[in-house]
């Protein structure tokens, strides 16, 4: 079967969902790999590498839709893309369909299978190597850090110089999952105190694994929603929490916020008045802005100062670290292509019966399959 990979459409995505290391470990599982002219030039990966490592290179997306059994992509397809999907093809790469519904309707219109990355059961331990939300999450954690350091003022590090001595600055992570433990453990590299909280007890060892500190909220009330997710927490347990943030910020050079709750608008956290009290030149980023932000003042999308204090509302996160994005979720969807083609054969059998297949593939030759039953858990 014949693999193709068009160049993303979305406006500032620079993630391409095939990089050409890839491309040769596919061609050597019996693929056929089609990458539409430029499709890497954004991540820096240009067309002669592609064909280097076995690809060929078609010059435009009509020509690359048309010739592809099974679709790579990274962001959901536009209603443009569906129609160029052929009749039956298998399309790879994030969907989300439950914010998609028509988009679900389209592509089963299309007798498409879908295979949504965004759908994993990333409980299950061997779904790992294809949970392309924990490496983007792991990227986008890192990436934080270097856009607070790059808005902040002065070292993370402490240092004693000829020149005077420099404190280390401190950052307040809030939320600390797969995004918010990356965040940890780069600012901690880089010198800062690290101090985190999270409405999950069990990360707490994590956190200091990573050389932060856990700091917890007064008030005992368990956070976890199940699956390893957060659910809304109580009344009593937000009051406690915004005493404890509002004593974070005055103290925090730099807070970057991580926290979400499945299927609800992001808790806010940092209100306007904490921001107030924060340094003049101190630095929020706000890694929740896209689902409404964990910071009263957020713009989404942007980078506004506000009392003093620089507020990063940026969305594309992931995007600005192309390179290494594009190459990591390469590697998931190589990990999934291994499953789906055990024979090395060229062709994908999509096994049903597979816990982890099952729970992502959304669409099966037309039929609509999501949501899956929940995963048998060994
Ligand atoms: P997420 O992006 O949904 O949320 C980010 C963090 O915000 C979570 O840790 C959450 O607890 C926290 N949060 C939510 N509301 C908060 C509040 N009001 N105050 C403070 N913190 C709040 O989560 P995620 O990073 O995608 O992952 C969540 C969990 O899933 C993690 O424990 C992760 O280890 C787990 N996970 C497990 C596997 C696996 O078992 N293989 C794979 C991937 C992720």
């Amino acid at each position: 079967l014949r693999i193709g990979v068009p160049k993303e459409t979305a406006a500032g995505e620079k993630r391409v969902a095939t990089v050409p290391e890839v491309v040769a470990k596919l061609v050597k599982l019996g693929f056929a790999v089609s990458v539409e002219s430029g499709a890497g030039d954004a991540a820096n990966f240009a067309d002669d590498t592609y064909r280097a490592a076995g690809a060929e290179v078609v010059p435009d997306a009509a020509q690359l839709w048309s010739r592809a059994d099974i679709v790579f992509k990274v962001r959901p397809p536009t209603p443009y893309e569906v129609q160029l999907l052929r009749e039956g093809a298998t399309l790879v790469g994030f969907v989300w369909p439950a914010q998609h519904p028509e988009l679900m309707q389209q592509l089963a219109a299309r007798r498409a299978t879908v295979l949504a990355i965004d759908s994993l059961p990333r409980q299950l331990s061997r779904a790992q190597k294809m949970d392309a939300l924990t490496s983007m999450a792991g990227i986008s954690g890192y990436r934080a850090v270097i856009e607070a350091a790059n808005a902040f003022g002065r070292f993370f590090n402490g240092q004693v110089t000829a020149a005077g001595k420099i404190p280390p600055a401190r950052v307040f992570i809030a939320g600390a999952g797969v995004a918010g433990l990356a965040a940890i453990g780069t600012a901690a590299n880089l010198g800062a105190i690290v101090r985190a909280n999270d409405t999950r007890a069990e990360v707490a060892d994590q956190v200091v694994s990573l050389g932060g500190e856990f700091v917890k909220v007064d008030y005992e009330e368990e956070g976890s929603g199940g699956g390893g997710y957060a659910k809304v927490m109580s009344e009593g347990f937000q009051q406690a929490q915004r005493e404890m943030y509002a004593r974070e910020a005055k103290d925090a050079d730099i807070i970057i916020t991580t926290a979400l709750i499945p299927g609800k608008p992001a808790p806010k956290l940092i209100t306007a008045e904490m921001v107030r009290s924060m340094k003049p030149g101190s630095v929020i980023v706000d890694m929740a802005a896209e689902q409404g932000g964990n910071c009263e003042l957020t713009e989404p999308g942007q980078a506004v100062v506000k009392h003093g204090v620089t507020i990063i509302g940026y969305t594309d996160l992931v995007s600005r670290l192309a390179k290494q994005s594009s190459t990591l979720y390469s590697n998931n969807l190589l990990r999934l292509a291994e499953e789906l083609c055990k024979a090395k054969d060229g062709r994908i059998d999509v096994n049903m019966e597979d816990d982890a297949i099952r729970g992502l593939t959304v669409i099966k030759e037309g039929n609509i399959t999501w949501p899956p039953p929940p995963p048998k858990i060994p």
